[in-house]
């Protein structure tokens, strides 16, 4: 990456966001509905974007690279899309890379019609499926996971299209929420163990599938629930069906929704996001307290466990460092000089409230670390005498299989470092993580139960509670189709 061709990363040392799925039924607006509650699930993903509707006769699509802002808020290209019934989804790729051909929603045209479909999640037997599947002459036309998917379900020996689903969903391990669209029927569903969200809703006769409240919010419409881990919602012309074809199972939700992924205004499994990250941050503060002038959030999304952390403690609040919101996530830049000058491009240090100052900063997470040393010599140079850095969730020790784009362990820096390594390299006077039993307290208001686990917490603990299947018999990520894929 050099020269005029250079891109810059800013979001680069975060965990990504998956993707988010939306999906409405028996509403005149479909698609418009579909496109402005994309376009609330939009932190979820920022690579492509897509829709695909039903009117009764045809189904008609529109897939983009890039947000959504940028693709559907064109008139004509909500005209394209006419009917009732849409599903849409919005992308960060964690299988196959970003190319057309992997934009979601796939489509697909079966004997018994055709099948758009959505997914978030991660399959983790994606690859040994799809070899058998082509030993059986299937013919793979993405190198996404969602596709084996629609390939089991044309392969199966069931009439139906529930039917057909729940056999192929029998053959699929790993996490996933869906939305799917026939020419009758929208369904929704979520994996036995319920990994990634999928809430319902309703609009007065319409019903709505989607990643998280925030996209009913935005339409108007009235949440009604979490769809349950393993469970399938019907949707058509009779109404709405619930059914549980997998069994019971404990749910293990990922916790990470809760400390970052998930928009602040969002309800998950009945609680609010910005409220359980405000609890993370009063027991950061009551678990690893720090005498300081001032508590400091890393924006954005520091912030409401900082707010927690300065109520419990009584330190200020500051806004000590400041970010530009207009900025991409990716940024052309003029040349090699301008992208040194690093994370500048998205913060600031607001250097007038952090002279000679001792200051608690609140991050979320450390990735790889490469930005909070950028955060943490900007906060330096701005003149604070002390900086305590406290992270409102346990070290990242592992990668995430579950639709969550990490780096590998050997890039994660607590995988490699110790805490007092950490604060050295980072070049903190004192660096803390919040505990395990805090983080749980803060979420559900008990402690983590050590043999089983009340949430995903993998890339936290190692505990995976979905089998990593593909990764037991080989490399991970291999490449899954001979065509090489241009971004
Ligand atoms: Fe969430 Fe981490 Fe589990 Fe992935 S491994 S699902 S990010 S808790």
């Amino acid at each position: 990456m050099t020269g005029r061709q250079a891109i810059y990363n800013i979001g680069s040392d975060k965990f990504h966001e998956e993707c988010g799925v939306f999906g409405i039924y028996g509403s005149p607006d479909a698609s418009t509905r579909t496109a402005l509650g994309l376009h609330a699930l939009q932190h979820r993903g920022q690579e492509a974007a897509g829709v695909v509707s039903y009117d009764g006769e045809h189904f008609h699509s529109h897939r983009a690279l890039g947000v959504v802002g940028d693709n559907f808020s064109n008139r004509k290209v909500i005209d394209r899309l006419p009917g009732t019934m849409a599903i849409g989804h919005v992308r960060y790729s964690t299988t196959g890379n970003t190319v057309f051909r992997n934009i979601q929603p796939l489509f697909a045209d079966f004997e018994f019609g055709g099948l758009a479909i959505a997914h978030n999640g991660n399959l983790t037997n994606a690859y040994a499926t799809r070899k058998s599947l082509v030993q059986r002459g299937c013919i793979f036309q993405s190198t996404s996971d969602t596709e084996t998917i629609i390939h089991l379900i044309a392969m199966s020996e069931y009439s139906t299209v529930v039917d057909r689903t729940i056999d192929a969903l029998r053959q699929v391990e790993g996490a996933y929420s869906l939305v799917a669209l026939t020419r009758e029927k929208l369904l929704g569903m979520r994996d036995p163990l319920g990994i990634r969200p999928l809430v319902l809703g309703r609009f007065g006769d319409s019903y709505i599938l989607a990643s998280e409240t925030c996209a009913l919010d935005i339409i108007g419409a009235e949440f009604i629930r979490d769809v349950e881990p393993g469970e399938i919602i019907i949707i058509d012309r009779k109404g709405l069906r619930s059914i549980k074809p997998f069994g019971k199972a404990p749910s293990k939700f990922c916790i990470f929704e809760y400390i970052y992924f998930a928009r602040p205004d969002s309800m998950m499994e009945g609680k609010n996001v910005y409220t359980v990250r405000k609890r993370i941050g009063r027991a950061l503060a009551r678990e690893k307290p720090v005498k300081a002038d001032l508590v400091v959030p890393v924006p954005d999304s520091g912030g409401p466990a900082a707010l927690g952390y300065a109520e419990e403690s009584g330190i200020p609040y500051e806004m000590g460092i400041i970010r530009n919101h207009y900025i991409g996530r990716t940024f052309i830049e003029p040349s090699d000089h301008i992208r040194h000058l690093g994370v500048k491009l998205k913060h600031n240090a607001n250097a007038a409230y952090l002279k000679g100052k001792s200051v608690v900063l609140i991050d979320d997470s450390i990735v790889r670390g490469t930005t909070s040393l950028k955060i943490v010599e900007m906060v330096r140079n701005a003149g604070a005498r002390e900086i305590h850095m406290r992270i409102s969730s346990p070290p990242i020790k592992q990668s995430c299989f579950y639709g969550i784009d990490t780096p590998s362990s050997a890039e994660l820096l607590a995988a490699n470092m110790d805490i007092d390594e950490i604060a050295s390299h980072i070049g903190v006077d004192s660096l803390a993580y919040l505990t395990f039993d805090g983080l749980y307290q803060a979420v559900r208001g008990e402690n983590r139960n050590p043999k089983q686990p009340q949430f995903c917490d993998a890339c936290f603990s190692g505990d995976y509670p979905v089998r990593l299947r593909d990764r037991e018999s080989g490399p991970a990520n291999r490449q899954l189709s001979l065509l090489a894929e241009q971004e």
